[in-house]
């Protein structure tokens, strides 16, 4: 009804046995669900796992992470086309933990966000300022340059075809959310740097907001006008809080 998303990104966590108690779960409830589209994205290992245990659920399945290549010595790695043939939908790119942890650059990630395009998957391309940034009042410069990075390598026709997530660093899992008025105003600042290379692609990219999102402030986030759903974490562990948050979309 809405056209809303909610992706699930599950992180490091999950068992073959809990994956399979969250799932029994949550399909339940979200079989009733129309207009929205949901995803989970579980760690690599399960991906096939949760892909067999999400068939004809209507609930599509992405991954977390992916190597810019296609192929090749790269040790450890997973490249696009294996997870589009594990029956991924979705592929987060850039993810704040990413960035930070792993030391992907905004040239990185952008070379992801091409791959995963190619291979044909919807790529999730994370952005977000630190607190840090926040507070000496360069949040805007720093989304910008994150989107600019994928926005010169795959134009905007390539950025409409996947989805952008606004995940403040500082509200993840830290059980402090942007505010609704927060959220929208850097999510009205993507829409807008997006909309200087076409206005009409940039209305129709999906744009996420994740970052604490729970059952009780879900709503509000997603009344926002330049907010088309969330990217969840530590709630989309829990049957209950997901299928909520889902509802509320
Ligand atoms: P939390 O919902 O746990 O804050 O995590 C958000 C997130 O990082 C989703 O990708």
């Amino acid at each position: 009804m809405s056209g809303k998303r909610v992706i699930g990104n599950w992180k490091m966590n999950g068992s073959l046995d809990a994956n399979r108690r969250l799932l029994q779960e949550l399909l339940p409830p979200l079989a009733a669900l129309t207009g929205v589209e949901v995803a989970v994205c579980p760690p690599f290992p399960y991906l096939a796992q949760v892909g067999a245990l999400l068939e004809g659920s209507g609930v599509a399945l992405g991954a977390q992470n992916l190597h810019a290549a296609e192929k090749g010595a790269f040790t450890g790695e997973v490249g696009a086309g294996m997870l589009k043939e594990l029956g991924c939908r979705y592929v987060l790119v850039g993810h704040s933990e990413r960035r930070s942890l792993f030391g992907e650059s905004d040239g990185l990630v952008a070379e992801k966000f091409e791959a995963a395009l190619a291979a044909g998957l919807l790529p999730v391309l994370c952005v977000g300022e630190t607190l840090a940034q926040r507070r000496d009042g360069s949040t805007e410069a720093v989304i910008a340059a994150q989107v600019r990075a994928v926005l010169q390598r795959v134009g905007i026709a390539g950025i409409a075809t996947g989805v952008v997530a606004y995940e403040p660093v500082w509200a993840i899992g830290t059980g402090e959310t942007a505010s609704p008025e927060q959220a929208q105003a850097v999510h009205r600042q993507i829409r807008a740097l997006l909309g200087e290379a076409d206005r009409e692609l940039a209305a129709a990219t999906p744009l996420l907001y994740g970052g604490s999102v729970k059952a009780d402030n879900a709503a509000a986030l997603f009344a926002q006008p330049d907010i088309d759903g969330g990217l969840i974490g530590g709630a989309s562990l829990e049957a209950a809080s997901f299928a909520a948050i889902c509802q509320a979309a």
